[in-house]
């Protein structure tokens, strides 16, 4: 557990990958290997794998989520999906405005915005993906990039709604490079987030939500970085795709 007694959550991002058959294998050996930790474990995986994994990770430690959703309940909009349809497959949480999405599929902070709101009118724990590029941060630009991000993906709920919120800060030039940001960093920025939730959204969000550090976590360097005090957890994208190297992050804490 964390100060405000958060508890530590370790997500796992798996991208487009794995089949239906992967991801029942991967999880079956994942519970053992986990069974022991006082973390708790989510994987966003594919849509298609979302029921199988459910099924798999069931009386485990291990939450099912998905990856994204759409904002409307249902209607004519051919290839996407409805929250309702991920709840009855089985999913808790969905990742949303991760930077893939922003940079690939235009995802503005206004789209996010709105799924947020129907993952949280449709009790889907949303995890919320906020990060500077490596040329904001050369600018010196990441705090002013921060609070854009946060109050617009973050307008109009009350306190209250946000209260299962997990942020992730996620610094674009982190992703998947191997260049992962410092210990120092990945606190400055969550004690920046959290300070912002404060001021702008209320005492009791600030200190329930559990923010989350993502990029190029390995076994390696994740427990510097959960040693932080405001670092209540890690997104973790290609270190999660082996049971061995993403049970070790888990066993860290
Ligand atoms: C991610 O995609 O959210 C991520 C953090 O990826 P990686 O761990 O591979 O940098």
């Amino acid at each position: 557990m964390k100060q405000g007694d958060r508890p530590v959550v370790i997500t796992g991002n798996w991208k487009m990958y794995k089949t239906i058959e992967q991801a029942v294998e991967f999880i079956k050996e994942l519970i053992p290997a986990v069974k022991d930790t006082t973390a708790r474990i989510y994987l966003g995986v594919p849509f298609t794998a979302i029921k199988s994994a459910a099924d798999a990770a069931k009386g485990s430690n291990i939450v099912i989520g998905a990856q994204n959703v759409h904002n409307a309940a249902e209607g004519a909009f051919t290839g996407e999906i409805a929250t309702v349809m991920l709840v009855e497959a089985g999913a808790q949480f969905v990742i949303l405005g991760h930077s893939e999405r922003r940079r690939l599929f235009h995802e503005t902070n206004e789209m996010i915005n709105k799924k947020m709101e129907r993952a949280i009118q449709d009790n889907l724990q949303p995890t919320l993906c906020v990060g500077e590029s490596a040329e904001e941060r050369n600018q010196q630009q990441t705090e002013q990039v921060l609070a854009t991000q946060l109050k617009e993906c973050l307008a109009g709920f009350k306190s209250a709604q946000l209260k299962n919120l997990i942020l992730a800060y996620e610094p674009v030039w982190a992703i998947g490079t191997g260049q992962t940001a410092t210990p120092e960093i990945a606190q400055n920025i969550s004690l920046y987030c959290r300070s912002w939730l404060e001021e702008n959204i209320g005492k009791r969000v600030a200190q329930s939500t559990l923010i989350q550090y993502g990029g190029s976590v390995n076994p390696g360097n994740a427990k510097e970085l959960l040693d932080q005090p405001d670092v209540d957890g890690l997104l973790v994208g290609g270190a999660c795709l082996s049971v061995e190297a993403f049970s070790k992050i888990v066993n860290v804490i």
